[in-house]
This record gives C-alpha cells, structure tokens and sequence, in this order.
C-alpha cells in the first residue's frame, strides 16, 4: 500500500456498491482508494435485474447507454404451476423513462470499473482489510499483509460478511432459511410448439407448491446472450454440508451444482422438460434477511450488502446498495471538500435504513408468495421510482403540485432550449454533481432570476447551479448564470403544477427544499441550516 493523503476516502470492497461509491465520489473532486481482498473479480452472477430507478443513476453517471448495450429487457415472466402454464405477465414500463433491465453483475461491475479506470482509479486488488482505529481527525487502516494508512473516512461496501461493519461492532440482527438454494449459468434448448413460444426477454417460475413448506421451483432468467440462462432452485439435500459455507449468498468455498443435478429439477418441473447443456458455472448459496443497527459510526459507514441482505426476490439487493452509494456519495464528498459540516452525513442512515428495512420484509413477504401474483397497485414496487425521503432529516417544505420535499425528482420530457434543435428532459437539465435551484417562472420573470443566482452562488461554497423552466416555446435567451428551459410539451407543468415555485435539487435527484421563488432567506437557510453548507 501507498502512502495515503488525509483527505482520501478508502472503499473496503469493489462489488457493485463499492464501485459505485467510487464513481459518484470522483465525478466530485474527491480522491479515492478502492481495495478488493479477492485477487480478481468474481465471476458469478448474482445480480440480474438492473431496476429502473439504478438506470436513472447511470444515466447520471452517464453510464445507463453502455449498461443497455451490455444488458436485455425483461419483458415478462411465464408461470407455471404443476407443469401447467398458469399464466403469461408482462413488465408493463412503457410509461417509465427505463424498463427492467437485465445484466450479469459480473458486466455491470466489469462496465463500472473501465468507467473508473478511464478517470485513473484502480482497484488495488488482493487488498484486505483487517482493523480500523479511528480519532477526530481521521481513520487508521490496517491490512492483512501487515501494512497501513490513514484516511479521512473509511466506507466498508464489503458484502455480506463485512469485516467494516464488524470491527464497529455493528449487530446485524436477523434469520436465514434453512435450505440451501442452487445456480447455474446454462443454454436451454426450450423445444416448445409455436404457440407456447418463449420469447427472448421472457423468464420461467416453474413451481410445485407444497402444502406448509416452500414450493419445489426451477427459475430461469434469461441472459443477453441468445439462448442462455441463469438458473436457480432449491437444492438436494445431498449437496447440502450443515454447519460448513458462510451463511449467505454464494458459497465460493463449496463445489458447485453439475449439469445433471440441475437437469434433474427441470425434468421433474416442466412439461417436455428442455435440454440443459454448456454449463458455465454453478454454485451453492443460501439466504439470510438481516439489517444493520446503525450504518456507520464517527468517520466509518458501511453501505451494500454490509447494511442489508435478504432474498434476491424481486431483484432488489444490488440496485438497493447502489442507491446507498448515491446518497452517500454527494453528502461524503461536499464534507471531504470542506463544503458541508459533518452532521450532515448523519441523514445518510436517517434515510436509507428505512428504505432497507421495507426492502427486507417486501422481498421475505414475496418470498413466501412465490409465483403468486402481485396485485396491481405492486406494479411499481420494485423499480425503487417510489422510494422517497418524505419527512426525513433534509426535506423541507410544502408539496409543488404532486410533488413532496423528499420525493424522487419526477420524470419530464419535450423541455426546449433556446438555440437547441432537439427536445431534453429534466433529467438533462439537473445532470451533474451540483446542488440544483430549480425554478419555474412566468415568462416575464426571467431576467429577475439572475441576480438570485449570482447571491446564491456567493453565499455557499458547494457548487450550485439556477435552472429555470418557463412555459412556452424557446422564445428568449437565459440570461448570465441560468439555465433557461421552456416548458414546450406542458409535462413540467403537469408533472409539478403550474404556480411558480422553487425546488432545491439534490445531487443524487431528490427535492431536499420547496417554497417560492423570491424566497432567497429561506433557501439560504436550508442550504447553510439544514444542509449546512459552508459559507462562501
Ligand atoms: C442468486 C442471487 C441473485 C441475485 N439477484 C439480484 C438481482 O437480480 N438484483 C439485485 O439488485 N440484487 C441481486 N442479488 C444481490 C446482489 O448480488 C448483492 O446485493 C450485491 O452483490 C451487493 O453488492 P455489494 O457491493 O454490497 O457487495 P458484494 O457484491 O458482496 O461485494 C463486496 C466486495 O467486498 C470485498 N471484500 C469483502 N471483505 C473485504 C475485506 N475485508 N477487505 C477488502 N475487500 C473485501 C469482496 O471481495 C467483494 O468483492 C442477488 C444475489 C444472489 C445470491
């Protein structure tokens, strides 16, 4: 290990969570160093299903074009009960800015680390983390090969088993199912009639329910290459080793599945069952639901699966870690920079274990239903579109329209600029790591907004940008430090209402302040009260 700045933050752990962090904290300035203890990257994929809302963060990052390149749709899902086709559903998202994706953990993570490596962060690889002391000013690393060195914060996303979250001493309450669950990643040849067709994007619940005790089942999820799969059901009790592996996930020190323990369950499952064939790779893992007691302590916080696991259900364990991350991320960063107090990084727990702690009993709840169907109102769940910060630490303000202070910034579309041949969207306008003021004026106030933006500006040191969305066409020029949108198909206007009002926008796109748009006392009392911002 190289000797460390003090200003550096040190990421224990380059899974999906870490990788994240990593991307976020740059794109702010801030220098990190990130350390796997494995040698190299795992090849197994866990995570399939890329939700909606970690597509709106990539695109952030500007990252979501190269992760629908890598990925494929999940367009749906066939049930089967007792061998017989209980029903077809489809993922009805065509109102949603992004469907449900679907991408090997392994490319995503793969996709995260070129994007790093091109801004010349590396993953320092074979790296363990085995101690941590920390005083005021700073955190004292120590690794398994007997070196260390200080950080001026430490962010432990080292899965499941976290080494971070158990030197803090973090109790990680909760329960495990008792059988153990197998993977594989293989072709099928589905040698169906044409009327049973199994379209590509489509996945298979095969299922043999069982009176008081969990369905015998064989899930296949299709993979972007043609004719693969990840597959997964309940394994045999023969491959099962009481007392040996890790409790939960994938069990990378015990031999996997082979071709013929995983054909078995298909012949049993599915009618005409399919050929299995070109196995990639197979593991044993298991499940466990638990949640950490506190995300963090003085200058330590965990973030990923080191603050919660449960059942891959609903596809919700990584997509949930990488939201950790983007809310970590900015308030982590705007400190490190010297542009917020640390008490700000105290609204990081404050909002995300709630959030965990719903994920956990929604993804148990579907667990026990499986194959079941949803009810409608479900419908958007799991996209994690919903999820919000409503009466939380740093929400503030009344609702705009539908909008709450907390709520996830809505989506907006055919918003014109002047000088600009092609229509935007909100997402466009707000991109980037800056705290947004988001206000939407009458045509004539326009020119009003640029003495607000340069007082603003003036007054804290994080960086702050005016963006203003009036109706109408793209009549007229933004003046001097605004950015001036029209709102030319009426979406904004639909989405937010049409008074005019200030939102104050969040780096990770949450509404943190609303009120009016002269109100520059109170906006200035969020920033430098609630958020406490710096002076500038
Ligand atoms: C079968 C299955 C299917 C799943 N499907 C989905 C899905 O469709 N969608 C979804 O969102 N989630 C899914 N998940 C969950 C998802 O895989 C995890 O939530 C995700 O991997 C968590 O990411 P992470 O970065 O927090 O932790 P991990 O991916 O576990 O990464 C932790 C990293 O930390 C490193 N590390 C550990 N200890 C140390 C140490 N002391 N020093 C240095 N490095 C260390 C490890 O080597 C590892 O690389 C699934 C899980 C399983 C098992």
């Amino acid at each position: 290990m190289k000797d460390a700045a003090m200003n550096d933050i040190l990421i224990v752990g380059a899974g999906p969570v870490g990788l994240t962090l990593a991307a976020v904290l740059v794109r702010h300035g801030v220098r990190v160093r990130l350390v796997d203890k494995l040698a190299s990257a795992s090849p197994y994929c866990r995570a399939i299903g890329v939700t909606p809302r970690t597509l709106e963060v990539m695109d952030d990052l500007g990252l979501a074009g190269a992760l629908v390149d890598a990925g494929i749709w999940l367009d749906g899902l066939r049930t089967l009960v007792h061998g017989h086709p209980a029903r077809d559903s489809d993922n009805d998202f065509a109102d949603l800015p992004y469907a449900q994706l679907g991408v090997p953990q392994d490319a995503t993570e793969r996709l995260l680390a070129g994007h790093l490596a091109g801004q010349g962060v590396g993953i320092e690889r074979g790296v363990e983390l085995a101690g941590l002391t920390q005083d005021e000013t700073g955190v004292e690393a120590r690794f398994a090969d007997g070196s260390s060195a200080r950080f001026a914060y430490v962010v432990g996303c080292d899965g499941a088993h976290s080494a971070v979250r158990r030197v803090l001493g973090i109790a990680f309450e909760g329960e495990a199912w008792p059988m153990e669950f197998m993977l594989g990643d293989v072709r099928i040849d589905w040698d169906l009639p044409p009327e049973q067709d199994l379209p590509r994007g489509r996945a298979l619940f095969a299922l043999r329910p069982i009176p008081e005790a969990p369905p015998d089942l064989f899930v296949a999820i299709p993979l972007p290459e043609r004719g693969r799969y990840r597959v997964s059901m309940v394994a045999p009790e023969r491959l099962g080793a009481p007392g040996q592996g890790t409790g939960h996930g994938i069990q990378i020190d015990r031999p996997g599945a082979t071709l013929a323990d995983l054909q078995e369950v298909a012949d049993r499952l599915l009618p005409d069952p399919p050929r299995l064939s070109e196995l990639r790779w197979s593991s044993i893992f298991r499940i466990s639901m638990r949640l950490a007691a506190r995300y963090g302590t003085g200058r330590v916080f965990i973030a990923g699966d080191a603050c919660h696991i449960h059942p891959p259900t609903g596809g919700q364990g990584m997509n949930t870690g990488i939201q950790d991350a983007y809310n970590l991320g900015w308030k982590l960063a705007a400190v490190a920079r010297g542009e917020a107090g640390p008490a700000l990084l105290a609204s990081y727990e404050a909002e995300r274990r709630p959030v965990a702690e719903a994920v956990i009993a929604r993804t148990v709840e579907q667990s026990l239903n499986f194959g079941r169907p949803r009810p409608p109102e479900d419908r958007l769940a799991d996209t994690q579109l919903l999820v919000n910060y409503r009466g939380g630490p740093l929400s503030v303000g009344a609702a705009v329209g539908p909008v709450e202070p907390g709520d996830r910034l809505p989506e907006v579309q055919g918003l014109r600029r002047h000088g600009l041949g092609f229509p935007l969207r909100l997402a466009d306008a707000v991109r980037g790591p800056d705290l947004v003021l988001l206000a939407t004026v009458r045509r004539g106030e326009v020119s009003a907004l640029e003495a607000l933006a340069a007082q603003l500006r003036a007054s804290v040191r994080a960086p702050l940008r005016l963006v203003a969305v009036a109706p109408g066409d793209a009549a007229v020029e933004a003046p001097p430090g605004v950015s001036l949108f029209y709102d030319a198909a009426g979406m904004f206007a639909a989405a937010f209402g049409p008074a005019p009002a200030a939102l104050i926008v969040r780096p990770d796109k949450y509404v943190g302040w609303t009120g009016a748009v002269g109100d520059a006392g109170g906006m200035l009392d969020y920033l430098t009260g609630v958020l406490g911002l710096a002076a500038g």
